[in-house]
């Protein structure tokens, strides 16, 4: 049929689900804006402005009371940091003082100063703080709905299973939603760390993000297909495509619930040989996961999130309480906490840090905690106190030299000296990893393996480091190659060095999720993998499909290759080898 039309953005939740469209449109109100010419006309403007930040404040603190019922959390934490930003007395005063020397309407100086403020907030190089700009747009809506009088409190009535289709969701929006009834979301703008995708994911709705235009497409009632594991929306589809998605919805559910069969049963090869699979977590909603998926703990906390797009810099009871939760929920499991990964282009907006010409390798990470160590002491002692809760373990990241290890454990004795001194209760033992980021740190693997009690390797960092590939530059991307003969060679390395001292390595990078590299990561002697908390069940899946011992003869044999073609071809050959069970058609 002619009329079904295909969009692609960016997968931001995955699954398939197939339903009606409801169209949530978060329009801007339509001004027209005028010059000022009196004193009074000043004085009016103002005056409205004020009290459109009143109600604007007034209207989200009623919502977050409303959505606090239903426990989500990062939503409470995201309409929080936008009563702060209304609350941010150099953003009114700068609206007022155009008001006054531009004489324009309060609605006219209020989007030019938004528009000043987005653009700087634009030019940053980091993808999760651009993405900040969608907090300045739902300020900016709500502040001129409320210039513009309008009613902006609705919730979207949701009340049969829809596909909610939108130009921008607020969180507030998002979260008063009736999500019971919400099948998929369907959004114009954002990428994979926009709000929207963040809760999406939390909360298991397949959804597709950064579609633009997309209201342009779909009308209210239209069927639409949304794929969010491909990022992939079908409006109006023909008969033959429905059958064929409904088709692949089923599949689809068919090989989740074969793979949950795999939830309870051993990480373990065939031959008996046995490894952890661990969760990597981003936000505490999602340890949800970690537990329904089956996973051995949480190999990495990534804790940025709890810093990044706050006003205030979160205090040591607000994160002892976020660790001792997430440590308890966990526990017996294991939880290794890894300290703020921050820094260089990803900052926090009170703090100064210098711009710099390469933030990647600037100051970010542990070279920030060692200069910022009120900082890092503040989160350090929080660890540590969620130490005393359950099996906890600190990892910390980007460290390319052992003087920085040094330094990290004369601050580790001073802050657990404070603590013992406090009768503050916390693990003396607490096993200390670093993550293997930077080459160097590879180069000294056996040095730093004297120093620690587990290695975490970063695969994401140390590609890009090694190959000199920016991550985040699709220019790039095709030079991205995990199986390219130098990492093949560093990765044996550090496992070597590691194994050599006696201590565990475990591999957080993506990497470790991709279901056909594991039987190489095992033939490599990995001893721990952690992955996104969906990417669990298939590598138990793999694993309990593969031969360890055949693994390790065929990867020996790899670093005779000179290519990562020639590398590919082999083990394509040898997989009837080292994958016997293999009803899966790995593809390498
Ligand atoms: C990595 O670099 O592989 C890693 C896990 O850390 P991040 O992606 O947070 O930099
Ligand atoms: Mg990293």
């Amino acid at each position: 049929m002619e009329n079904d039309i295909l969009l692609k953005g960016t997968g931001a939740s995955p699954g398939i689900v197939i339903g009606k469209a409801l169209i949530v449109e978060n329009g801007r109100p339509d001004f027209t804006h005028y010059r000022l010419s009196s004193e009074k006309e000043i004085r009016e403007e103002t005056a409205a402005l004020h009290k459109a930040i009143e109600d604007s404040k007034a209207q989200l603190t009623k919502t977050k009371k409303e959505i606090s019922k239903k426990k989500i959390f990062e939503a409470q934490y995201i309409i929080d940091t936008h009563i702060l930003i209304l609350q941010d007395k150099i953003l009114c005063n700068d609206v007022v003082k155009r008001i006054r020397s531009e004489k324009v309407d309060a609605a006219w100086a209020l989007k030019s100063t938004m528009e000043e403020l987005k653009k700087s907030v634009l030019s940053l190089s980091d993808d999760y703080m651009r993405e900040r700009v969608s907090d300045l747009d739902y300020i900016e809506r709500r502040l001129l709905q409320n210039l513009a009088g309008k009613k902006v409190d609705d919730v979207p009535k949701v009340t049969e299973k829809s596909i909610i289709i939108s130009n921008d969701l607020s969180p507030a929006d998002t979260a008063i939603l009736n999500v019971a009834e919400v099948l998929g979301f369907v959004i114009e703008c954002g990428g994979k760390t926009s709000h929207t995708a963040i809760m999406a994911r939390a909360l298991k709705i397949p959804s597709v993000v950064g579609l633009k235009d997309v209201l342009t497409k779909v009308k209210n009632g239209d069927t639409v297909i949304v794929d969010g594991t491909h990022g992939v929306i079908i409006v109006n589809p023909d008969a033959e495509m429905l059958r064929k998605y409904n088709q692949k919805k089923a599949q689809h559910e068919e090989f989740e619930k074969r793979l949950l069969q795999y939830r309870d049963l051993a990480a373990e090869s065939v031959d008996g040989y046995k490894i952890s699979l661990l969760a990597n977590i981003e936000i505490v909603e999602e340890v949800g996961s970690v537990i329904d998926y089956g996973a051995d703990g949480i190999g990495l906390f990534r804790t940025e999130f709890l810093y990044l797009n706050k006003k205030e810099l979160p205090s040591e009871d607000e994160l002892f309480e976020i660790f001792k939760k997430t440590v308890q929920t966990v526990a017996p499991r294991p939880v290794t906490i890894r300290t703020l990964d921050i820094g260089g282009d990803k900052f926090i907006s009170h703090i100064d840090v210098a711009e710099e010409m390469n933030p990647v390798m600037g100051l970010r990470a542990i070279r920030f905690c060692l200069k910022e160590t009120v900082i890092f002491k503040t989160q350090l002692r929080a660890i540590l106190r969620a130490s005393a809760f359950g099996n906890t373990k600190i990892m910390f990241p980007m460290i390319s030299c052992v003087d920085e290890v040094l330094q990290i454990k004369k601050i580790l004795r001073e802050v657990k000296a404070q603590l013992k001194k406090e009768k503050k209760p916390f693990n003396a033992d607490i096993p200390i990893g670093i993550m293997v980021e930077v080459p160097s740190s590879a180069t000294i693997a056996d040095l730093l393996a004297k120093e620690v009690n587990f290695f975490s390797i970063g695969t994401n960092d140390l590609i890009q480091y090694l190959l000199a590939i920016d991550r985040v530059n699709e220019q790039v991307s095709y030079l991205y190659e995990p199986l390219h003969p130098a990492v093949l060679r560093l990765l044996r390395r550090i496992i070597q060095a590691a194994h050599d001292n006696g201590i565990p390595v475990a591999m957080c990078g993506e990497m470790a999720g991709e279901s056909s590299y594991i039987p190489i990561l095992l033939g490599l002697g990995i001893d721990e993998l952690s992955m996104n908390p969906i990417a669990i069940l298939e590598a138990k899946k793999v694993l309990r499909s593969m031969d360890y011992k055949q693994c390790r003869e065929v990867v020996d044999q790899l670093f005779a290759f000179t290519t990562a073609e020639g590398i590919k071809k082999f083990l394509n050959r040898q997989k009837k080898n080292y994958l016997p069970k293999n009803g899966l058609s790995l593809k390498i």
